[in-house]
Formats: C-alpha cells, sequence, structure tokens
C-alpha cells in the first residue's frame, strides 16, 4: 500500500496524536463549549458524530447536516481541526462541502465493502485523511481490505483506529480489545498510523485511563476519546463519555515510553503476553459464569455444593492435560485447587 502521513496542519508529529470530542453534536452550545474547554487543554483535533448509526432505531441518530456549521464555527473559534464519521457518498459531500479536516469510517460501515466502496468512489480525487474503524467482527482481512479501497481510490493519509470487536457475552468491555489484531495490522502495514479508541472499548468511563496507557504501551500513534462537557446527559454513550477536565487527568498522567532496539523483541513479546493474561481473565470469568448457573441449578434442586467425586476427577484430568502440554502436574494441581476454591465461594454466594 502507498502511504503518505496524516499530516494534520498544526499537529505536532508526536505520540499521541489526540482526537477528542462528544459522541455527537447535540447542540450548538454543547459542541463549541465542549471544543473551548478541548482546545484549551492543548487538545488539536475535534471529533463529533453528526451522523450516528445506531444499533436500535428510536435512539439519537444525529443532527444531520445542520450541525456541519457548527463544526466550521469551532474551526473558527478554536483553531482545532474538525473531524466526523461519513457512512454514504452522500455524508462525504456533505462534509467535505463544509470543509471537515478529517474524516472517519464508523465499524458497522467498515464491515460492508459496497458502503466502503461508495465512500472510496466519493473520495476519489480529493486528499482527505480518512481513519478506518476496525469492523465490528473481528476480521482483520476485512479491515485491510477496507484501507486497499480507500488507498486504490488514492486515497494517501490513511490511518486505522481500533475500537475492538463486538461480541454477544458482554464482560468487562463493551468491545474485545483482542489487541493482536491491531498489533498484527501494525505488522503488515507497518507505516499506516494506528489510533486508539478506548471509549467504543470500554463503554466505561474509569476504563479509559488504563486502556489509553495500554495502547501506548503498544506502541500506538494517537487516542480518539469520547469527552463531553456533561456526560450524564449525553444524547449517545453517556457512561462512556468524560469531561475535558478528566480527559485532561488522563492524558497528563500517560506515561509515553519509546522503544528501543535492545528491548524491541521484549516488547514484542510481552505484548503477546498481556494478550493471553486477558484472555486468561476472561476465561475464568467466563467459567465463574458458568459456575454460577451451575450453583443456581444446586439451589434449585437442594443439592450440596461440594461434590467431592467431581472434585477429584477435574483435579486429576487437569493434571494429566497439563502434563500432557509440558507443565508440572503439582503446578496444574494448584492453579486447579484455586480455580474451584473460587467457584465454591461463588456458589456459596448464590445459595446464601
Ligand atoms: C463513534 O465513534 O461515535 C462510533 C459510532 O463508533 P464505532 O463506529 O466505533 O461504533
Ligand atoms: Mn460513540
Amino acid at each position: 500500500m502507498e502511504l503518505k502521513k496524516l499530516g494534520l496542519t498544526g499537529v505536532e508529529e508526536k505520540r499521541p496524536l489526540v482526537i477528542a470530542g462528544p459522541c455527537s453534536a447535540e447542540t450548538e452550545e454543547q459542541v463549541i463549549a465542549t471544543a473551548k474547554q478541548l482546545a484549551d487543554n492543548g487538545v488539536k483535533v475535534f471529533r463529533a458524530g453528526i451522523w450516528k448509526p445506531r444499533t436500535k432505531p428510536g435512539g439519537f441518530e444525529g443532527n444531520g447536516v445542520k450541525a456541519l456549521p457548527w463544526l466550521q464555527t469551532v474551526k473558527k473559534e478554536t483553531g482545532m481541526l474538525t473531524a466526523t464519521e461519513v457512512a454514504t457518498a452522500k455524508h462525504v459531500e456533505e462534509a467535505l462541502k463544509y470543509g471537515v479536516d478529517l474524516l472517519w469510517i464508523g465499524a458497522r460501515t467498515t464491515a460492508d465493502p459496497f458502503a466502503v466502496q461508495e465512500i472510496a468512489d466519493t473520495l476519489q480525487g480529493t486528499d482527505v485523511p480518512v481513519l478506518i474503524k476496525n469492523p465490528v467482527n473481528p476480521d482483520l482481512e476485512l479491515w485491510i481490505g477496507a484501507l486497499q479501497r480507500l488507498n486504490n481510490a488514492g486515497i494517501r493519509r490513511l490511518g486505522a483506529i481500533h475500537r475492538g470487536f463486538s461480541t454477544y457475552d458482554k464482560k468487562l468491555y463493551r468491545n474485545l480489545p483482542q489487541w493482536h489484531i491491531p498489533i498484527e495490522l501494525r505488522r503488515r502495514i507497518p507505516e499506516l498510523p494506528i489510533i486508539c479508541d478506548p471509549s467504543h472499548i470500554s463503554g466505561r468511563r474509569d476504563l479509559i485511563a488504563p486502556l489509553c496507557q495500554q495502547a501506548m504501551d503498544l506502541q500506538f500513534d494517537g487516542l480518539i476519546i469520547e469527552s463531553h462537557i456533561d456526560p450524564d446527559n449525553a444524547w449517545s454513550d453517556a457512561s462512556q463519555q468524560v469531561t475535558p477536565e478528566v480527559l485532561n487527568i488522563i492524558l497528563n498522567n500517560l506515561v509515553i515510553r519509546e522503544t528501543n532496539q535492545t528491548t524491541e523483541n521484549l516488547t514484542e513479546l510481552r505484548k503477546q503476553i498481556d494478550e493471553i493474561d486477558i484472555n486468561l481473565i476472561e476465561t475464568l470469568a467466563k467459567r465463574m459464569r458458568i459456575s454460577r448457573e451451575i450453583g443456581t441449578y444446586k439451589k434449585e434442586h437442594e443439592m450440596p455444593i461440594l461434590q467431592t467425586t467431581r472434585y477429584d476427577e477435574i483435579i486429576n484430568k487437569r493434571a494429566q492435560q497439563g502434563i500432557e502440554l509440558s507443565m508440572d502436574g503439582e503446578f496444574m494441581k494448584v492453579v486447579f485447587e484455586a480455580i474451584h476454591s473460587e467457584s465454591v465461594r461463588q456458589q456459596m454466594l448464590i445459595m446464601e
């Protein structure tokens, strides 16, 4: 793929590139007030959704064209660059007409090659920077395919946004990070900037700071974070937005470590360990959930929690399975005794 730098006028080329602003442009006042506070804190690129793809009808679907002049006002009054999501040819035309500086393609749109192609065709002949969010499903090829469609249309200033992947089994995160997917994207297209969207990954304010740090530690180039002057009353994605003030604290606390030659290999391996540990934790949490379901069943059928034959069977079988995979049998016993005792504790809570 032939790529150029994002080249955002007035934005220093350093990690992290920060894009911030509300999920949706709700009112002119909300847009301008949020932008002013962000600009005062040094944020250079303002995001706001004008057209909002919502999972279900009835939610706020954006103000549409009416909100585009508000972005022009932001630009005029704060000097920030502006960014919005486009999903159709019409959106692209309107956004360009109003001078939006940076476009992004949302996760639902990236999953649809017809829609991406339509956007690519409309962008042909322009030189706008475009960021492509990962598709909702964990399909790296589909993500790369979307980047290629834009690149084939002559768009050279491309970037990717990692916003996590949908899952039926909602756990800690709204969208599972599956970090190995953007890491593999980095390996496949090393010159492509990758930006993390901790707001849509987490769906929760309190997880934004640790996700930002993780993204920086994984050498992501930037962060796109939802920020709203009054998050609790936001018209969309209220639970994941932070005030510009909180965003400032999050950004100031970030530790930016640059990798150097000697530690690079180690960094790569540690990323893999982190990913595996997260998977382990999620798998354990899933096991506990099923265990609680068993607890409910036992309660309804007046069965005892501890069934020793089942317990012995688990410990011995797991030890054997572990040995077959080159692990120590005693180690396996310790691990499964600990897991089992936490299962019992969780079932006791249900019995009470
Ligand atoms: C958004 O950025 O507000 C948005 C709708 O994100 P996504 O496409 O990642 O769901
Ligand atoms: Mn949102």
